[in-house]
């Protein structure tokens, strides 16, 4: 009893931060017998001392986020179609989740500066998922709206992420690109835009297996899934492995949107079991309504993918449950090929027409020439993506020779051309005089 009382002043121990009064500075004793110093009774005070609004004030200092200029979903996808051909659903789906990330941001600006007592509804970020074949557009789309916005964007790439103690990167590397394209302005880099490519080289199928990286990918997911939900991540400032003597730059991802891609080969089948469509060769269905005898084409069965679909391709279901906007590309045409090679704003053929009109001379493909390209294109299974090789082999003939040539007036590539037929048809300063007096 008699170490309660105050009179034995070593005992006296601050209620609250538990110091001494030989630690604490000046001791003020309660009826109750308990103690309270000066320095935590400043404390309280500052606690108490503060309104709702210096604390929404406080808030806005932690999520700094900001004017950004909200961008119309029409304006995104008549700038889209500049550059990209097809697509249409994926565009609209694209447009509409861009917006509303800034829409959100938006938002949280404004809660922010708004009392704390004052009820609000939190709006969640909406990830994106991409699939569709190789060369169908996908890092196009996000290149593409990425020049359009004013905030950061970054290409990475799945691949070369692995869980902390295997060889490869880190996934804390994948936020220090979006801080460089910021220009190192972390504030920016906040709410930027991430794109990560090949997500489906990263499920947990065993034919991913990687003798370097995890052998799950599930230890990536989770990475990855840390980030996709909002965490405040340490990230060297020089990339590479973390290390503990380094100093690190702080960023919060709560706010940055991730765009995820891949092809996601084999997908179909899955969702194909599911939809209890007729799948051909072993282990077929024998479901066989009305519906079933319809064969689907690839892209259509992709299309109708659900979460499920996704978990059993390897994607673990909380990585799935983060990415709740999936838009499926198709397979491009080859009217579309033809298309992205003539009539996109910097298409193919255009380029080298431009090329050529440096050395005065007028190039053209017949209609020929243009679909037999688009065919090269579709039977190597590249899409789009291997036109501009399939032109370069074409033209590198005459690309050697125009130059150094002054009398060369036009050049024509038909279809022979690109079979590997016939040379380009050259015609000649002075042809056109000489046929018109003949
Ligand atoms: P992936 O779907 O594999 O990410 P990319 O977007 O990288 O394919 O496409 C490769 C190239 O093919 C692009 O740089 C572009 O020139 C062309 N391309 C692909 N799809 C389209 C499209 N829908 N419209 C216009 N060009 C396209």
């Amino acid at each position: 009893m008699s170490q309660r009382k105050s009179t034995s002043n070593e005992m006296i121990r601050c209620s609250f931060c538990g110091r001494t009064s030989d630690e604490a500075p000046q001791m003020i004793a309660s009826p109750t017998g308990a103690h309270i110093c000066a320095d935590c009774v400043e404390v309280c005070g500052t606690m108490l001392g503060k309104t709702p609004e210096d604390e929404a004030e406080e808030g806005k200092d932690t999520v700094a986020i900001p004017e950004l200029e909200v961008p119309k979903p029409s304006e995104l996808k008549a700038y889209l179609d500049e550059y990209i051909v097809g697509q249409e659903y994926v565009k609209k789906v694209l447009s509409v989740a861009v917006h509303n990330h800034y829409k959100r941001l938006q938002h949280q600006r404004v809660q922010t500066a708004r009392p704390h007592n004052e009820q609000s509804v939190d709006i969640e970020k909406s990830n994106i998922i991409l699939m569709g074949p190789t060369g169908s557009g996908k890092t196009l789309l996000a290149r593409t709206l990425a020049n359009k916005l004013d905030v950061p964007f970054a290409l990475t790439d799945a691949t070369t992420l692995t869980e902390a103690g295997y060889v490869g990167e880190d996934v804390e590397n994948i936020l220090l690109r979006l801080i460089q394209a910021a220009d190192y302005d972390i504030e920016r880099a906040q709410v930027g835009i991430i794109y990560v490519d090949e997500i489906d080289k990263i499920s947990r199928r065993t034919e991913n297996v990687s003798i370097t990286r995890d052998v799950s990918g599930e230890g990536v997911q989770q990475a990855l899934l840390k980030l996709f939900e909002g965490t405040v991540a340490n990230v060297p400032p020089k990339g590479g492995r973390k290390h503990p003597q380094q100093e690190y730059l702080q960023i919060d991802t709560s706010n940055i949107l991730f765009v995820c891609a891949g092809a996601f080969v084999g997908l179909d089948k899955i969702v194909q079991r599911r939809i209890g469509k007729r799948v051909l060769g072993f282990g077929a269905s024998t479901q066989n309504t009305m519906e079933g005898a319809v064969q689907l084409d690839e892209t259509n069965i992709v299309a109708r993918v659900e979460p499920e679909d996704l978990i059993k391709y390897g994607l673990i279901p909380e990585f799935v449950g983060r990415l709740p906007v999936v838009a499926t590309l198709r397979e491009l045409t080859q009217d579309d090929l033809v298309h992205i090679l003539t009539s996109t704003r910097n298409a193919l053929v255009k380029q080298y027409q431009e090329l050529f009109k440096m050395e005065g001379v007028h190039l053209r493909f017949t209609d020929g020439a243009l679909r037999a390209m688009a065919d090269k294109a579709i039977s190597k299974g590249t899409g789009a993506r291997g036109l501009r090789a399939a032109l370069e082999t074409l033209m590198v003939n005459i690309m050697f020779e125009v130059p150094s040539r002054r009398d060369v007036e036009t050049c024509t590539i038909t279809a022979d051309v690109v079979a590997g037929r016939s040379t380009p048809k050259l015609t000649f300063v002075g042809d056109t005089a000489k046929r018109k007096s003949a």
